[in-house]
């Protein structure tokens, strides 16, 4: 994936904004939508997206950045709530030369525990009603 590619509107990010692909979701408004990462590098790994079609940062409009951030500003105490998380990591990866793997823009938001190793970049697949039950609790925590 080079940053100049076009967007791609069969990507899995794509298919969960249209319904097409079901998705644990946080939070949506506008021009966001929020959800449960598949493969968590730690428990309560939640992804921010922009609902425009936008592979990387550079094809992304300072306004829908903005919109991104503002999610994942309101998210990020939400998070640390209800995985009672000493710390947080705020990540997000442009091409494949950095390690993207999904080419629509996205904001990872991954609690942090001391002596608690991150998985690396979609290694496992979480248990889904678990999944479900972080979600839960992150909602009740906005
Ligand atoms: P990237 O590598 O592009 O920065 O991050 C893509 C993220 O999307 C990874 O953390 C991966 O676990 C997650 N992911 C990949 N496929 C799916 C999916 O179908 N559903 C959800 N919720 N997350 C996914």
């Amino acid at each position: 994936m080079q940053l100049t590619d076009a967007y791609d509107q069969q990507n899995i990010f794509a298919k969960i904004l249209r319904d097409e692909m079901p998705s644990i979701r946080v939070f949506e408004d506008e021009t966001t939508v929020a959800f449960m990462d598949i493969m968590p590098q730690a428990p309560g790994h939640v992804l921010v997206i922009p609902r425009v079609a936008a592979t990387n940062v550079l094809t992304l409009s300072a306004d829908d950045a903005r919109a991104v951030m503002t999610t994942t500003h309101l998210l990020a105490p939400a998070v640390q709530k209800a995985m009672e998380a000493p710390g947080l990591m705020l990540a997000q990866l442009n091409g494949s030369a950095a390690g993207q793997t999904v080419p629509h823009f996205h904001m990872h938001i991954i609690p942090r525990h001391k002596g608690l190793e991150m998985l690396g970049h979609g290694t496992e697949m979480a248990d889904i009603d678990e999944l479900a039950k972080i979600a839960t609790r992150i909602r009740d925590a906005i």
